[in-house]
């Protein structure tokens, strides 16, 4: 495209809240071949609420809900925001926790009264050694697509949080407009496999890489450039900073943090996913307009 051709398309986006910031990257999304686009935040709100707190040791609910907070108070993760927020609605006073932990891609961990307590996944339970007394209620809480978090006080399991991040609503819309532009639409989580099924689902995603570390974002859509495709990477996370610049154009989308914005080609200023196919689009029109 020449120079000028490009310059009004950028002033074009950048009216409809769609920030260029690299100038090849409105040449390159219209020859996508795939979209990987992170869950938390990205397909979902990122608004995690706490649904349900199940309590299996002699300790009640709201002890266990109490704990999770106490140990959640270190950490900065959507998840930990949501068990905070929760406490904080039944009032509950935050207990003192040392020695937190973040352990990116399994949950946080701390010292309560001389004990380890631990909440994340069922990877950090097996970690930590600690047996998973209710399969079935994890299973079943993952089918209708809540995260379910462990918390374990020394080697015993004390209590279950489920979360649910519902899909934006124009999610799914934005979806099939990526189809119909041809592309092959993925989800890409951290989150639990059945979890990371269920929502996609919902957003009328087939093709899923769950349980996928913080450090292993870049090397899925290394993989799928190694296959001959041309990815576009949407996130929003501190997570997603390394596959966001890995990827042929990278999306930051919503306010995004820091870290997302600066390895991005491009920024959506909104949070509508609707943004992605809007880019494609543009960028086809802009290339072949120059034909
Ligand atoms: P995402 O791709 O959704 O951002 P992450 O890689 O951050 O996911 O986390 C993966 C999983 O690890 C979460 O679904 C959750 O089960 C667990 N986890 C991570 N951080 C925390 C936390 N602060 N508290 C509880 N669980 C956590
Ligand atoms: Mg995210």
């Amino acid at each position: 495209a020449t120079p000028i051709s490009v310059m009004v398309a950028v002033g074009r986006a950048a009216q409809a809240g769609i920030l260029i910031r690299n100038g090849d990257a409105l040449q390159t999304a219209g020859k996508l071949t795939c979209v990987l686009l992170d869950k938390t935040g990205t397909v979902t709100a990122g608004k995690p609420v706490v649904m349900q707190v199940l309590a299996l040791s002699s300790m009640d609910k709201n002890t266990v809900l109490q704990l999770a907070a106490s140990l959640e108070a270190g950490s900065e993760h959507p998840l930990a925001a949501s068990i905070l927020a929760a406490a904080k609605e039944h009032d509950l006073a935050l207990e003192s926790v040392s020695d937190f932990t973040a352990l990116p891609g399994f949950g946080v961990r701390g010292v309560y009264q001389n004990q380890l307590l631990h909440l994340g996944n069922q990877a950090l339970m097996e970690s930590a050694g600690v047996q998973i007394a209710e399969p079935d209620v994890i299973e079943r809480l993952a089918h209708a697509g809540q995260t379910p978090m462990l918390l374990a006080l020394g080697q015993e399991l004390i209590g279950i949080i489920a979360v649910a991040d519902p899909i934006k609503p124009d999610s799914a819309q934005a979806v099939a407009k990526l189809k119909a532009l041809g592309l092959h639409v993925y989800m890409v989580t951290g989150d639990n496999v059945v979890t990371a099924k269920a929502i996609a689902e919902q957003a009328g995603i087939t093709d899923v890489y769950a349980e996928v570390l913080p450090s292993e974002k870049a090397d899925v859509v290394k993989r799928l450039q190694q296959q001959g495709e041309k990815v576009g990477m949407v996130g929003d996370g501190i997570n997603d900073a390394p596959a966001l610049a890995q990827a042929d154009v990278g999306l930051a989308i919503g306010v995004g943090t820091d870290v997302a914005i600066e390895s991005a080609d491009v920024v959506l200023l909104q949070g509508s996913l609707l943004k992605v196919p809007e880019v494609i689009g543009l960028s086809k029109a802009t290339v072949n307009n120059i034909k």
